[in-house]
């Protein structure tokens, strides 16, 4: 038999490399970004267009690159970072393996211009498919402009397994935070489309921080240092009062690098054990300083995980330095202005139910009475169950009728309220018990839904305007939701940098307005992504959740009896906007047999 092994034409084996360097316009402009930074660039310019898609274009002002270098910067393995294998242990680059430039010209076509400082002429250079197609001498000021078009022009498999314009960007959003947390002393612009999303000026960390995350940001930070022989800990920690649902805000940087490690992810909540309910992720923006020999960056192709020579004790040195700035924000509240004062009472005993409150127990009371001549074939589908009751049930509730009721009346459904929270009906044969703001939840978020369609929503001026400053990533998301907050009765202008909401639905109450625009233009719900998570659906579960009737609010009899008709008025009675069990019902059956 013939020998059948060939090695793979270079072009072919780049393609194949670049699969794991490469796998969204979000994975170049990391790379490029990190070059820049690597060419000690003290102002960098990301431009990009359809989310990268079309165009990533990275410009700087750093050292640039010789006429050779220029041409060599695009084979594989070939770095100016390390010269030997011994070089990975004193890393200070973020780059080392090579092979970036490599990948991006395999699968896209490249543009690239560089200067050195001591050149008069800078260096052109195109390359498609990892051909060279044209180098020759340009005018270009000092740095390096490189510009990436056309990403998987000649995958079109991978081309088309990119994600929608938002999800993308999204995730080019993402990528460049984490390099301008990293270097706040380096001036980072980022337009996409002509529109500048970010011009962030050279400055410290916690100033950087609060340029990517908006104006409010500043008050939800409480600092952290520490310095011990192992590391250097520095960076900031959100309030507790400000984790979240989602883990957004969640940032280490090793050595200026971003990583993920959920094993420091983990000293960190450690840290907040007993501050936060569970289910709530701490937002943080650590900051390590580790000797490069202690660490091992090299065990993934994007470099973002890390192996810790002494890990144990680096958990330890974490957890403890954000509990001591933590005890320090709680126990000194003169220090910290903006405390908000309910941090006070500790989180295990807000979240206790409320106390039980007395029940007027009528001792007639037996709804199971008539049972024996019920149909044993009953539907089990509560719509029906319950709007066939409902025929005989109006006005019923009143309290001043309970007396002279008839508990003879064989459908004769009750209704009360159990804890402040659930509100149980007594059926034919069985008894109802529905959460009470699960139940409303669902109506508000069915209401909210329709009313983008019917655009038949009650709006009400506010007295006094509600304005806050939103920073360019919520700007953009406002533009998107625009119309759906109208439809849904808000009265909102757009003033530069700031947002005027004059009105709001109806009975919103004023104090949760700027908290649920807040969440409406936060950036979480791109982690859930996708387009079937639509904007309206996703501000409809947003309102529904901040108007609804929380627990240990307190119902009239009418207002119990007017829920459980708008909840099996409901397309959808089962769950909750959020997919929890809106109510559960005990048979008859489950009765007799806990009586034994
Ligand atoms: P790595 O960053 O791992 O060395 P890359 O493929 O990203 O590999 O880059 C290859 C080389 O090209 C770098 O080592 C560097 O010498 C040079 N280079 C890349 N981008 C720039 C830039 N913006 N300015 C100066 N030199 C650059
Ligand atoms: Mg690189």
């Amino acid at each position: 038999m013939e020998d059948i092994i060939t090695l793979l034409p270079d072009h072919v084996a780049n393609q194949i490399a670049a699969g794991e360097v490469i796998q969204r316009p979000a994975s170049i402009v990391k790379e490029l970004l990190e070059n820049a930074v690597d060419a000690k660039a003290s102002r960098i310019q990301l431009i990009i267009k359809d989310s990268g898609k079309t165009l990533v274009q990275v410009v700087d002002n750093g050292f640039g690159m010789s006429s050779t270098d220029i041409r060599l910067a695009f084979e594989r393995h070939a770095t100016s970072k390390i010269k030997t294998a011994n070089d990975l242990f004193s890393l200070h680059s973020k780059g080392f393996r090579g092979e970036a430039l490599a990948s991006i010209a395999a699968i896209a076509l490249v543009e690239i211009h560089s200067r050195r400082a001591t050149d008069d002429v800078a260096n052109f250079l195109r390359i498609e498919g990892s051909k060279v197609l044209s180098q020759e001498i340009s005018a270009a000021p000092q740095g390096t402009s490189i510009a990436v078009k056309n990403l998987f022009y000649n995958i079109p498999a991978r081309r088309n397994f990119l994600k929608s314009n938002t999800v993308e960007l999204r995730h080019v959003i993402d990528e460049f935070h984490r390099v301008v947390m990293a270097h706040p002393d380096i001036h980072f612009s980022f337009l996409q489309n002509g529109a500048e999303l970010f011009d962030l000026s050279a400055t410290n960390f916690r100033k950087r921080i609060v340029g990517i995350f908006g104006g409010k940001t500043d008050e939800k930070l409480v600092p952290v240092t520490e310095k011990t022989s192992l590391a250097l800990i520095e960076g900031f920690v959100f309030k507790p009062e400000y984790a979240k649902r989602t883990r957004g805000q969640q940032f280490f940087f090793v050595n200026q690098r971003f990583i993920k490690s959920h094993f420091l992810n983990h000293a960190v909540l450690a840290a907040f054990e007993g501050l936060i309910p569970k289910g709530v992720h701490p937002g943080y923006i650590i900051y390590l300083q580790l000797d490069p020999k202690t660490i091992d960056i090299n065990i993934h192709p994007t470099k973002t995980e890390v192996k810790f020579e002494d890990e144990q004790s680096l958990y330890a040195i974490i957890r403890s330095a954000i509990k001591h700035s933590l005890g320090i924000f709680q126990v000194s509240p003169t220090l910290d202005f903006n405390r908000d004062p309910t941090m006070d009472v500790p989180y295990d005993f807000k979240d206790k139910s409320p106390a039980v409150p007395p029940i007027a127990v009528d001792s007639n009371f037996n709804p199971f009475k008539e049972t024996t001549t019920t149909n044993k074939k009953e539907t089990k589908e509560w719509e029906s169950i319950y709007s066939a009751l409902n025929v005989n049930t109006v006005d019923f509730m009143a309290p001043a009728q309970v007396a002279t009721l008839d508990l003879n009346v064989p459908t004769a459904p009750r209704v009360f309220q159990l804890f402040l929270k659930y509100i149980v009906c007594a059926l034919k044969s069985r008894l109802l018990v529905v959460d009470q703001g699960r139940a409303h939840q669902r109506v508000l978020y069915e209401r909210f839904l329709t009313s983008v369609t019917t655009k038949k929503v009650a709006s009400q001026q506010l007295l006094f305007p509600i304005t806050f400053a939103i920073n360019p990533v919520q700007k953009n998301i406002y533009t998107e939701s625009q119309d759906i907050l109208d439809a849904m009765g808000f009265q909102i202008a757009l003033k530069e940098e700031e947002l005027q909401i004059s009105g709001a639905p109806e009975s919103f109450a004023h104090e949760g307005i700027e908290k649920l625009i807040e969440t409406v233009l936060s950036e979480a719900r791109f982690a859930h992504g996708e387009e079937a998570f639509s904007q309206a659906d996703f501000i409809a579960k947003a309102m529904a959740k901040s108007m609804a009737i929380k627990p240990g609010k307190s119902l009239e009899v009418s207002e119990q009896q007017a829920l459980l008709d708008d909840l099996f008025g409901c397309k959808e009675t089962l769950v909750s906007p959020f997919n929890r069990q809106i109510f559960i019902t005990l048979e008859k059956e489950d009765l007799e047999k806990r009586m034994n």
